[in-house]
């Protein structure tokens, strides 16, 4: 693969208290993504070592304080982590609601969130409100807008055919910046209307060939990150 394009995580990107992280971005392996504000703290992409992830960056206090959740679409490398945070936050005794936005028909957060709660339905110390969300929605929290949009994903199904996976990128607003994260994405219309202009572009550049129709190859990547101010190409194959 491209090693010129392969990343050193953490990648970190910061205008004013407008805070992103990401922690790592490894195809197969792992996603992790903060994002934070003098006011707000979201979780993007929890894959596995979110904990270990948040743990070495804040308190236990701030972690606590983390409020919402965007998942870009179900796929392990992407919600991994999902099961231990919402863990942690009740051994320690959480009581505020957290906020999880997910697509709709994204079988994994729903299935992650019925086994938990009938595990934990004794322990839970706060709620969980799951929000199924489609492009249609804007969600605003506290200062912060965030749009979702459609973007195309698939995975390979039982008959070996490739089938579509609820997929979305969100953009997030806030103080007249904006970060677009375009999740798992072949390249597509709407990822390139929202990336454009944005002050930081987060694109996936996970195709393993030409062929792959399920993720983006670097050209493809580069070519829609150079539309923003800034752009990190995450996802890559190593
Ligand atoms: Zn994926």
């Amino acid at each position: 693969m491209n090693k010129k394009y392969i990343q050193k995580y953490p990648l970190v990107w910061q205008k004013d208290d407008l805070y992103l992280e990401i922690f790592c971005s490894i195809p197969n392996i792992a996603t992790g993504i903060v994002l934070t504000t003098d006011d707000s703290k979201f979780v993007i992409d929890p894959g596995d070592g979110i904990l270990r992830d948040l743990n070495k960056n804040f308190s236990k206090e701030d972690i606590l304080d983390f409020s919402d959740v965007f998942i870009s679409h179900g796929h392990h490398d992407h919600v991994g982590g999902v099961w231990s945070f919402l863990t942690y936050l009740f051994v320690m005794k959480r009581t505020n609601p957290l906020n999880i936005y997910f697509p709709e028909g994204c079988k994994e957060i729903i299935s992650i969130h019925k086994a938990f709660t009938e595990v934990y339905a004794a322990e839970l110390t706060y709620r969980i409100n799951l929000s199924q969300i489609d492009s249609a929605v804007k969600i605003k929290i506290g200062e912060i807008t965030v749009e979702p949009f459609e973007v195309i994903h698939k995975e390979h199904g039982e008959s070996g055919d490739a089938e579509f996976v609820p997929s979305l990128g969100y953009k997030f607003n806030y103080a007249k910046k904006s970060i677009c994260y375009g999740g798992d994405t072949a390249y597509c219309k709407n990822l390139v209307e929202m990336a454009k202009g944005s002050d930081l572009a987060i694109i996936e550049a996970g195709a393993e060939n030409e062929d792959d129709d399920m993720h983006m190859t670097i050209e493809q990547a580069v070519k829609i990150g150079k539309t923003a101010k800034e752009f990190f190409l995450v996802h890559v194959p190593e």
